[in-house]
């Protein structure tokens, strides 16, 4: 098991170096994962990215970070922010911006698990073009399912460590204090767009245009869908079946699924 990275790069730019370099051996996996807000791709990166030993890299931690930092109003993170708070998204060309300025962690040779990006077919397309550049292709792109009334159960009792950024649930992961973070003792939050009426924004603006990723990547032949009403240790376990089912095994990559520690 490889311990989890720091992500210095993603979250500052590519200016900043990884406090931790990536592994200097083994496979390195690069993965997207897909889904409505709420279904848990957070969570599924992270475990991916701990058993797989790449980078969870989510756009959203990318704004969420910039805005710990205070921004120039008007720039165009301050106004991502305000689009991010109601639920909306962030435009293409700020995103893209973004990504662009995030180029080293693409070609990180530890790999990577996108989240939060791409959500728009532009975006899509974009990122095919960028690794393209660097010879590189994704593996799968993996698409988390689940139905609407579940997906706002789990939004609207989702919290946040604002320090750490660990993620509780007040009915399915609550911390041992309520309203204080296991790890590093903050106060915890309520994100903004996980209010009522932005979570009902964010679910159709997923409806809208994020579904349509997912058929871009059909058509590429990637996409591996995935139930996710259950416990995140079984659906990280039915997605290592999932991919071990895949081609991926027939190219030559060792996974096994009944023991993930051995992925690497
Ligand atoms: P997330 O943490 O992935 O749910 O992202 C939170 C919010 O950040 C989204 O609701 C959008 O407002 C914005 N955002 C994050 N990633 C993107 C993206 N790839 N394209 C557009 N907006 C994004």
């Amino acid at each position: 098991m490889t311990a989890f990275r720091d992500r210095t790069t993603w979250l500052q730019g590519d200016r900043f170096g990884c406090l931790q370099p990536p592994p200097g051996k083994g496979r390195a996996w690069r993965l997207v994962l897909l889904g409505p807000p709420g279904v848990g791709k957070g969570t599924q990166a992270a475990i991916l990215a701990r058993e797989f030993g790449a980078c969870p890299l989510s756009t959203g931690d990318v704004f969420r970070t910039a805005h710990e930092r205070s921004l120039a109003p008007g720039s165009p993170l301050a106004e991502a922010e305000q689009r991010m708070n109601r639920g909306e998204l962030v435009p293409d060309d700020v995103v893209l911006g973004l990504i662009q300025n995030r180029r080293t962690c693409l070609r990180c040779p530890g790999g990577f698990i996108l989240h939060g990006f791409p959500r728009t077919v532009a975006q899509s397309a974009a990122l095919d073009g960028l690794l393209a550049g660097d010879r590189l292709k994704l593996d799968a792109v993996l698409s988390y399912e689940l139905p609407l009334v579940k997906l706002i159960a789990r939004l609207s009792g989702r919290r946040l460590c604002p320090r750490c950024h660990a993620v509780y649930h007040a009915l399915t992961h609550p911390p041992a204090r309520e309203g204080v973070c296991d790890h590093c003792g903050s106060g915890l939050i309520q994100r903004a767009d996980d209010a009522a009426e932005a979570v009902h924004t964010r679910l159709i603006v997923h409806a809208e245009a994020t579904s349509q990723v997912a058929d871009y990547y059909q058509r590429q032949g990637l996409l591996v869908a995935i139930d996710a009403s259950d416990t995140p240790e079984a659906i990280f376990e039915r997605t290592l079946r999932l991919l071990a089912s895949r081609k991926l095994q027939a190219r030559g990559i060792e996974l096994e699924p009944t023991a993930p520690g051995a992925t690497n």
